[in-house]
């Protein structure tokens, strides 16, 4: 390449890595994958390599990606805040190590840990109490999200000591709490990290509440400087942080064994024997409860990393093993639309079948026509899939264009399901026809859902056989069609009739706040349910009674209920079609009203205890049901296993889980004993 050539291209790459910094850190809505923001970041580093006096004043290569936002508070950092440099390969990690080592006087020894893949926060604390908590920022400065931050229960905000310290760590969102919320949203994140870093800037921390964020620690800046990182962790451990236990330590000089003693879940070993380990951590990755995109290796000896000191962008004493997140090539085939429950239209690309990190996949989300225009996608196209976050399907770049002479493909103008004219609400195309058969189809699946009521026997299957001869047509229908009309029906035989009857009959017995959580009002999910449940709206007509006099503080004045929920629940509430499946279901016999007499006999056997579990069961289906036993009895329940756990429910197939309680100490209980529990209490009533 030329000079004028690369002259030109370093100014593109500049202006479109800024705008991918910002759909990233500040949107919190990544617009391309790590890997092609990396390898166009890559190819910005080779060509200032070449032409140093070409690059720009602003070049995301000499600074840290900004994610400070003007809408929150900010604050200025007194430790530096960087990002990483960053390696892709064992050998260079090695090379890296070999080099320090040679430059050094002293002898070394490395720690590695997961580099937990969410959101950058410096916890300060003065006199043992969290006093700021503050975004990575521009590394310089922040934003002050204190209020958000102390609703993360895994945060202390009083140490175990009084010291004045500022910690370094990660916030993040386990994988399969985000599968769960995320699905149940409106607006979907393609993954926990985004997530993460989405609810943290929001600007009200009741909001954030009702996330469950969670923290690993990976530094401590205290005023008395330490001699190891590794004895920072063991006293960030010692104050109460939660430092993530996976980590090794890697040295030639060192007493290995001494290490071992010290930190039994720690792999140790010598730096011949880096390569295994880093293949094997990108081979467990998948596995971790949280979402990890690399190792940080980072010198142990904390004077040679003064020595060593800072870049305006990394420290020179520390570096990312970045994991490959793998792509593969394939053909669009077709551009398809989805007619979401809410009226939402997403285009899906459908896809030659092709294997991506260890799945085959055919279909890929394009989430709206702005996403479609800035790839410049047309059916035919060759292009580049990856697994997002390693969890959703995505179209990452067009490779080739079609030679069909296929032009970007465009949104229809009306809805393929009902034909009604599709309107535009931000960056979402939807269809408004509430009769629109895709969308009730789309409900009927919501309300029938494990997650919802729950319905036994009405899987997606006979669900579509009943929708098709509409004999199910609307949610309040399952509770009232004529099981006559079933008849000579292939494959609905008396059996399959009385299954199906049985299942619809126990749904009735669902607790009021699922019911209230299956009616698809949009953001009024479990959790909310509940907090308006607890808040006092014990029956329906208590909340519809609230929601008519249209005030929003009514429900703001909830902690936990943001504005957003609110205005949902007051225009829920007032419309007369959701007023009248209200009706129609309380006819049903479905439950409106709290069952609070239903725990209340029951002793509080598991009061002071926090429950988490895992697995499968036989008798308790889905598994949240153990978990309701366990609230009924004064128990708290946890999505994830933590140092604040007591005790783990373990089923078949346990996982991931098992083994973090096991290394934790947390009593471990099966299925068995559960249920002798539970009997044990009621024989004593
Ligand atoms: P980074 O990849 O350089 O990593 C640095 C961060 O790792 C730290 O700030 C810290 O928050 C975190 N971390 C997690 N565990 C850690 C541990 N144990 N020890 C130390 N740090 C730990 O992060 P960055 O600078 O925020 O971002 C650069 C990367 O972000 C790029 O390589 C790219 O993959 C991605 N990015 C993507 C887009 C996009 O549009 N897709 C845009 C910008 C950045």
């Amino acid at each position: 390449m030329d000079r004028q050539q690369a002259k030109i291209r370093i100014e593109e790459l500049t202006v479109l890595l800024a705008q991918y910094q910002h759909a990233y850190y500040i949107l919190a809505q990544p617009s391309v994958s790590d890997r092609e923001y990396d390898r166009l970041n890559d190819e910005l580093i080779a060509l200032e390599k070449e032409f140093p006096d070409l690059r720009l004043p602003d070049s995301p290569t000499l600074r840290v990606g900004s994610d400070l936002s003007h809408d929150l508070p900010e604050a200025q950092h007194s430790i530096p805040v960087l990002s990483l440099d960053k390696g892709y390969s064992p050998d260079e990690i090695v090379s890296w190590i070999k080099k320090l080592e040679a430059a050094s006087s002293v002898p070394l020894s490395f720690v590695f840990e997961e580099k937990i893949d969410g959101s950058s926060i410096v916890l300060y604390y003065e006199e043992g109490l969290l006093v700021r908590a503050v975004t990575r920022g521009n590394g310089v400065i922040g934003n002050d999200v204190t209020p958000n931050v102390k609703t993360i229960a895994a945060v202390p905000l009083r140490l175990s000591k009084k010291v004045t310290v500022a910690v370094r760590g990660e916030i993040f969102l386990a994988k399969d709490l985000f599968e769960k919320i995320n699905t149940a949203q409106e607006t979907q994140f393609a993954n926990p990290r985004n997530f993460a870093a989405g609810t943290l800037r929001r600007i009200k921390s009741s909001e954030v509440a009702q996330v469950p964020l969670d923290i690993f620690v990976y530094e401590g800046f205290f005023t008395e400087p330490r001699k190891t990182h590794h004895e920072i962790l063991d006293e960030l451990t010692a104050l109460r942080f939660k430092v993530n236990p996976r980590a090794a330590f890697f040295s030639d000089t060192k007493n290995l064994s001494k290490v071992k003693a010290m930190h039994s879940a720690w792999t140790v070993g010598k730096i011949s024997d880096v390569p295994e380990f880093l293949e094997k951590e990108a081979g467990e990755r998948g596995s971790l409860p949280y979402e990890i995109d690399g190792m940080v290796i980072k010198v142990n000896e904390i004077p040679v990393r003064e020595e060593l000191g800072y870049t305006g962008h990394h420290p020179r004493w520390a570096i990312a093993f970045k994991f490959e997140s793998p792509e593969s090539m394939t053909k669009v085939n077709a551009i398809e639309i989805q007619v979401g429950r809410t009226g939402r239209i997403t285009p899906v690309a459908r896809i030659e079948p092709v294997l991506v990190a260890g799945s085959t996949i055919s279909n890929a989300t394009l989430h709206n026509q702005e996403y479609v225009d800035m790839l410049e996608l047309s059916v035919g196209d060759i292009v580049a899939v990856s697994k997002r976050g390693d969890v959703i399907p995505a179209v990452e770049r067009v490779i080739e264009k079609n030679d069909s002479g296929n032009t970007t493909w465009e949104m229809p103008l009306v809805c393929p399901s009902c034909s009604t004219a599709l309107v535009k609400r931000g960056a979402h195309h939807f269809c408004q026809n509430t009769e629109c058969t895709d969308r009730l189809r789309g409900e009927l699946k919501f309300f029938v859902g494990r997650d919802q009521m729950d319905i036994e026997n009405l899987g997606p299957e006979t669900l579509e056989v009943l929708f098709e001869k509409k004999i199910v047509l609307h949610v309040e229908d399952i509770y009232i069609f004529n099981s006559d009309a079933l008849d000579g029906l292939p494959g609905f035989g008396e059996k399959k009739v009385n299954l199906i009857k049985e299942g619809i009959e126990k749904s009735k017995t669902r607790p009021y706040k699922t019911v209230l959580a299956s009616l698809g009002i949009p953001d009024l999910g479990k959790k909310a349910a509940e907090i308006l449940v607890d808040a006092g709206y014990k029956n329906i007509d208590a909340l519809i009674q609230a929601a008519a006099k249209k005030d929003p503080e009514l429900f703001t004045a909830i902690h936990m209920i943001g504005d957003k929920l609110a205005g949902t629940i007051i225009s829920a509430f007032n419309d007369p079609a959701v007023l009248a499946r209200i009706e129609k279901l309380k006819q049903a016999g479905l439950q409106f009203e709290a069952a609070e007499a239903l725990d209340s006999g029951l002793p509080k056997i598991f009061t002071g205890q926090t429950w988490c579990v895992t697995g499968s069961f036989e008798n308790f289906k889905p598994r949240e049901k153990a978990m309701e036993e366990v609230k009924k009895r004064g128990g708290n329940v946890t999505g994830s296993v933590s140092g604040k756990t007591t005790h783990l429910l373990a089923g078949k197939e346990a996982g991931s889980k098992l083994e973090k309680a096991q290394s934790l100490g947390v009593v471990i209980v099966a299925e068995e004993t559960f249920l002798k529990m539970l009997d044990e209490e009621s024989g004593k009533r």
